[in-house]
């Protein structure tokens, strides 16, 4: 029989100590506020920006649930938990009472920093003497997202450079941000669309192991061609999202408009396999997912996405020339 939401959360928190920020995180953003900050406003305090993180990642996941909802014709009941993952390709579990969504939280730290660094690298922030410098870094980044698992967290060694690039021009990072969220909406509705879809297949066991550290999690089962039916469902609900400008999303509103954002997702995941078969010198086998390149042309086949665009070219090539 299904757990329930509650108990399966509470299996995760046991297994990784979650979700919150680290203060030392929080101590860099705080550096940076300071300088924007300087005319003797009071420092924020952690407490609460722990806090108003918490209820900021809460919010964002129920907007989108919220758009599904709409799109779908019915409400859904969906959480989701924070966990290490040791791949992209996110996952989740039907409980007896709903749905959880397993969110990589490594994942999204990485792609996070990646964003920002080629954002800045599109709008000329980045000096030509120091491109091999965040070239280092972002494979750096992807290097320690490879090797994390639920025993070997983020180390977050780039958090330094990072947050001084950041304060190169606060609208870029803002910019970057926006089109991580993009990324965000277009992965967690793909997780949600299994769900509106009924794709799961019984469950599967996935296995993390490091030293004498073993875990297994049970997640839901699914086929291949789920994939390709996930991610068109998941593109009309992020074009639902971007369409959304009644008020109603507190946290997921897209100021930008980022049309091709999963187009690039999917680029940036083809750099990862890449990555990973440089590394394992070893040649990934598509088989229980379809390549990002298929997923991709996909997409293409059923929307009429711009995927010229001038923006959406220059982060091609970025991407081309900090990845190789
Ligand atoms: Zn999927």
């Amino acid at each position: 029989m299904n757990k329930s939401i509650a108990e399966i959360k509470k299996e995760y928190s046991e297994l990784y100590q979650y979700l919150a920020p680290s203060y030392a995180s929080i101590g860099l953003a705080k550096d940076l506020w300071g300088v924007w900050e300087r005319d003797g406003v009071a420092p924020p305090d952690l407490d609460s920006i722990v806090s108003n993180t918490l209820s900021f990642e809460d919010g964002f996941f129920q907007d989108i649930v919220q758009v599904a909802s709409k799109v779908y014709g019915q409400k859904l009941h969906i959480d989701y938990c924070p966990f290490i993952l040791d791949d992209y390709k996110m996952c989740a579990c039907t409980a007896s009472d709903g749905y959880l969504v397993i969110i990589d939280e490594t994942f999204f730290k990485m792609l996070f920093s990646m964003t920002n660094i080629l954002m800045f690298e599109v709008n000329n922030l980045i000096e030509e003497d120091e491109e091999e410098l965040f070239s280092d870094l972002i494979r750096n980044i992807i290097n320690e997202f490879v090797e994390a698992t639920p025993f070997k967290p983020f180390n977050r060694h780039s958090d330094k450079e990072l947050s001084q690039l950041y304060e190169r021009s606060y609208e870029i990072s803002e910019f970057g941000v926006f089109l991580f969220q993009s990324f965000k909406i277009f992965i967690l509705a793909h997780e949600i669309s299994h769900h509106i879809l009924q794709h799961t297949q019984g469950l599967t066991e996935r296995h993390f192991s490091q030293s004498n550290n073993y875990v297994s999690i049970v997640i839901d089962k699914r086929s291949y061609e789920s994939e390709f039916e996930a991610d068109l469902l998941a593109y009309e609900i992020f074009r639902a999202t971007m369409n959304t400008v009644d008020g109603s999303l507190k946290y997921a509103a897209c100021i930008y408009r980022f049309e091709f954002a999963p187009l690039y997702l999917f680029d940036i995941f083809d750099k990862i396999d890449r990555y990973r078969e440089e590394k394992d010198n070893r040649k990934i086998q598509y088989i229980s997912h379809p390549s990002p390149n298929d997923r991709k042309k996909n997409l293409l086949n059923r929307f009429k996405i711009s995927d010229t665009s001038i923006l959406y070219d220059n982060l091609k090539c970025a991407l081309d020339s900090y990845v190789r």
